[in-house]
C-alpha cells in the first residue's frame, strides 16, 4: 500500500490517528504534516507523542520552530515552520542535524523550508471537511511504506 485515507470526525479521532502512527514508526523516519491552519497537525502530533510516553503538554513550536522530546523508544522532533523565513537560520540553528537515524521528525509547514528539508518518508495531509477532517497518508520511500503497512487505524 502506498497510501491510506479516511475521515476523522473529531479531535479524539485525530489523537487516535496520531497514536496509530506512533505505534508504527521506527527511528529515522521523516513525516511532513500538510494542511491549513486549524487542520489538526499539532493535535495529531500530540496524539503521537502521548502514545510514545510523553506526559507533559505539547507546545506548538510556532516561535521556537522546533520542540524535541526524549521518549523511551526514540527521540521526536516537532517542527512548525510557519514563521520560517531565513534559510541561513536553518544552517545556523543546526536543524539539519536533527534529522538523524535515532529520531523521528514531524514537520508542519514543510513547504516553508523547501530545498533545505530532507525529503519525507511519509506525508500526512489533513483537510477540514464539514465539522471533521479528512486525512491522506502517503509513503514516499521504502521506510515510509514499511511504516504505512504497519498502521492499524
Ligand atoms: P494545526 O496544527 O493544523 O494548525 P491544530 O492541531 O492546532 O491545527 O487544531 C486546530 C483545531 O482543530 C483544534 O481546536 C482541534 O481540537 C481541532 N481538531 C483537530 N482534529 C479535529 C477533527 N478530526 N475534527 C474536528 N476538529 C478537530
Ligand atoms: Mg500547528
Amino acid at each position: 500500500t502506498r497510501s491510506r485515507s479516511g475521515y476523522i470526525p473529531d479531535e479524539a479521532a485525530t489523537l487516535a490517528l496520531g497514536a496509530a502512527l506512533a505505534a508504527a514508526v521506527t527511528p529515522g523516519l521523516v513525516i511532513y504534516l500538510q494542511g491549513d491552519l486549524g487542520a489538526g497537525k499539532t493535535t495529531l502530533t500530540r496524539g503521537f507523542l502521548t502514545a510514545l510516553g510523553h506526559t507533559g503538554r505539547v507546545k506548538s513550536p510556532t516561535y521556537t520552530l522546533v520542540e524535541s522530546y526524549q521518549l523511551p523508544r526514540l527521540t521526536a522532533h516537532h517542527f512548525d515552520l510557519y514563521r520560517f523565513a531565513d534559510p541561513d537560520e536553518w544552517v545556523d540553528a543546526g536543524f539539519r542535524d536533527y534529522f538523524d537515524a535515532d529520531s523521528v521528525c514531524l514537520v508542519e509547514w514543510p513547504d516553508k523550508a523547501a530545498g533545505l528539508l530532507p525529503p519525507a518518508d511519509l506525508v500526512m495531509e489533513l483537510d477540514v471537511v464539514g465539522d471533521g477532517r479528512t486525512f491522506v497518508l502517503s509513503a514516499n520511500s521504502e521506510h515510509g511504506t514499511q511504516c504505512l503497512n504497519r498502521i492499524t487505524f
